[in-house]
């Protein structure tokens, strides 16, 4: 059996859907989540780019990521919600955020990355692995 999970943007005119597990999910504290979405860290699933789709109109912003290759940060056209992320460096992936899901309670996190740009008023409170950047290969 395989299992679908879907999501959707804040207004509705954008919607996604990945099928499978995701290969790994994280806490994100890099400089470029706090700024793109206005909070201290974001959470990402990262899902095969071949059991993804999304359906509606998409706004692109694209950044050069830790990698030195481009990051195109998606998100609705319409209201602005980001829903996920492609890395030129890693093409067989997407990185979807959690708070798109229509469940985001199913989330397992399971590190956390770029620890070196976490605000100090954040405080983790699990054992999670920790990695001052990406995790190693
Ligand atoms: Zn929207
Ligand atoms: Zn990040």
């Amino acid at each position: 059996m395989t299992e679908t999970h879907e999501g959707r943007c804040h207004c509705g005119a954008t919607t996604l859907q990945f099928t499978g597990k995701s290969e790994s999910t994280f806490f994100c504290h890099c400089q470029d989540c706090q700024r793109t979405t206005g909070s201290p860290f974001s959470v990402g699933l990262m899902v095969a780019s071949d059991g993804f789709s999304c359906a509606g109109e998409l706004s692109t912003y694209t950044v050069t990521g830790d990698s030195g290759q481009a990051v195109h940060r998606r998100s609705c056209a319409k209201c602005g919600s980001g829903l996920f992320l492609e890395c030129d460096a890693d093409p067989d992936f997407v990185f979807v955020k959690a708070g798109a899901l229509d469940d985001p309670s199913c989330v397992e996190p399971e590190m956390h990355i770029f620890v070196s740009a976490k605000q100090p008023w954040v405080k983790i409170a699990d054992d999670l692995p920790q990695f001052e950047r990406m995790p190693p290969e």
